[in-house]
């Protein structure tokens, strides 16, 4: 059985007083949440101080993007041991928002999930179409490809247990989410063709749903067979919010 994750991506969005007062609320609704872990990915610069709010208190933190770099000169780059030193158990990799003002390719977000595989983080892997492919009747060939640009190079081990979001990109942030039916069509795509390389890396792969997930829609969502909880944005911003997603897992 799978537990659900909920992880909150908080992009570019915070400051030090919203985050402990985000923080502070999400800590005193911990206790109704019984069947979810919970994380939060912050912006960078903020991590040290997620760490310190959260230390001992069971929920997770991590980054929203990490280099293939260990060391060097790469300005503006995080490798993953920095992370690492400040406790982050996961990284958000190949966001659609990095896809696209970014331009990272599939193989660099390949990369990026080995390289945070490899140093003991967590890597969420980001999937999903764009509204034109999926009008195009393509959403599982891209689903396909970004997958398979990770496995044909580092083999399906690099998704042991391995966490994918899947993000149809026209559900980020519009208010518009995929409905039940809609998302688990492409959940169990997405289980079968890693199941395929290993059935058991494909059963105890968490796949995450992310677009516009709020509290009311959460449980339906976590209700199908292979959406084993979500990475949410705009909704993690309000600790209500947040919890109201966890209580659906
Ligand atoms: C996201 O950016 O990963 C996301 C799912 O955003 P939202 O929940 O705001 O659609």
């Amino acid at each position: 059985m799978r537990k659900p994750l909920v992880a909150g991506n908080w992009k570019m969005n915070g400051s030090i007083d919203s985050i402990k007062t985000l923080l502070a609320g999400i800590k005193a609704g911990l206790d109704s949440v019984s069947n979810a872990d919970l994380a939060v990915c912050a912006p960078a610069i903020y991590i040290p101080l997620v760490q310190a709010e959260l230390d001992g208190s069971g929920i997770g933190w991590g980054a929203q993007d990490v280099s293939i770099h260990a060391s060097g000169a790469y300005t503006g780059e995080i490798a993953s041991s920095m992370l690492q030193d400040y406790g982050c158990q996961y990284v958000i990799v190949g966001h659609s928002e990095r896809r696209t003002y970014h331009k990272e390719s599939d193989e660099l977000v390949a990369d990026k999930v080995e390289v945070a595989r490899k140093a003991g983080l967590t890597p969420i892997f980001c999937i999903g179409e764009t509204l034109e492919q999926r009008e195009g009747g393509i959403t599982e060939q891209v689903c396909a490809r970004q997958i398979d640009a990770l496995i044909n190079k580092y083999g399906v081990e690099a998704l042991a247990d391995g966490v994918i979001a899947y993000e149809p990109v026209w559900a980020i942030g519009t208010g518009k989410t995929a409905s039940p039916e809609q998302a688990q069509e492409v959940h169990a795509f997405i289980r079968g063709r890693v199941a395929a390389k290993s059935s058991e890396i494909g059963d105890k792969l968490r796949i995450l749903y992310g677009g516009s997930m709020k509290p009311g829609n959460a449980a339906e969502l976590m209700a199908k067979p292979d959406i084993d909880g979500g990475l949410i944005g705009g909704a993690a911003l309000k600790a209500e919010d947040f919890l109201g997603i966890c209580q659906a897992g």
